[in-house]
């Protein structure tokens, strides 16, 4: 079992390589869950400074969203959270972000499919949320888990999007290829139309295969750049695939 200690750590560092990417900012929160003791540890709410999160920080509760310990409660989205980490016990990590590519596929009329070969990650697609809605009381909760199933992220319609992953590595290298995916097909829209990645094409990549070492590599990469980012918006920030 992974420590407190050991969590809160990577909580606080995941977050802060979001925020470093542009990806988390006034808005958004990540959660990282011990099965063992059915505790979530969640990023603090609305207008918190993502980018100099510490380990201390962060904000313990149980499945119904109560705090336990500290006056202050998780952000008003937790139901996100709680209704996955309770469902799935493959998705130990859930992140809730606005990014500006991922979330135009939650606007315009417009099924997401990977355009990149990392991005045969989501081969099985990322389903809609209906509704336009923030997710704040446990029914919206489960409705969400209905729409994402066993689905690795889920978009929310006019809001942002939601991943989930067996780990914080999995769920930041889940997060930048959606959004990497995202604004390439954007990119790409401009010089005619775009060509995606067939399913066979994405079973026969095997991205799933090799994601654990790939995602791994990315955190050592990102989170090195962390280090020595001096906070200021766009210094450190790295694109995906430079
Ligand atoms: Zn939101």
């Amino acid at each position: 079992m992974a420590t407190e200690y050991e969590l809160r750590g990577q909580l606080a560092t995941c977050t802060r390589i979001f925020a470093m990417q542009g990806m988390i900012g006034v808005f958004g929160h990540v959660s990282v869950y011990q099965p063992e003791l059915k505790r979530v540890f969640i990023t603090p709410g609305m207008g918190s400074d993502k980018g100099s999160l510490r380990a201390e920080e962060m904000v313990p509760c149980d499945l119904t969203g109560k705090a336990l310990e500290g006056e202050q409660g998780p952000p008003v989205e937790w139901p996100i959270h709680t209704a996955i980490h309770a469902a799935r016990p493959d998705a130990l990590a859930v992140a809730h972000l606005h990014t500006p590519y991922a979330t135009l596929y939650a606007i315009a009329k417009r099924k997401f499919q990977p355009v990149t070969l990392q991005g045969a990650i989501f081969s099985e697609g990322v389903p809609l949320y209906p509704e336009a809605q923030l997710i704040t009381n446990p029914a919206r909760g489960e409705a969400l888990l209905k729409v994402i199933a066993d689905k690795r992220a889920v978009l929310l319609r006019g809001h942002g999007i939601v991943v989930a992953g067996k780990n914080l590595q999995e769920v930041l290298y889940a997060s930048l290829v959606l959004e990497d995916d995202a604004k390439k097909s954007w990119q790409a829209a401009a010089l005619g139309e775009v060509g995606t990645i067939s399913d066979e094409e994405c079973r026969a990549f095997g991205a799933e295969i090799a994601l654990e070492r790939r995602a791994q590599r990315a955190w050592n990469y990102f989170a090195s750049l962390e280090a020595r980012w001096d906070r200021q918006p766009a210094t450190g920030r790295s694109e995906l695939f430079p």
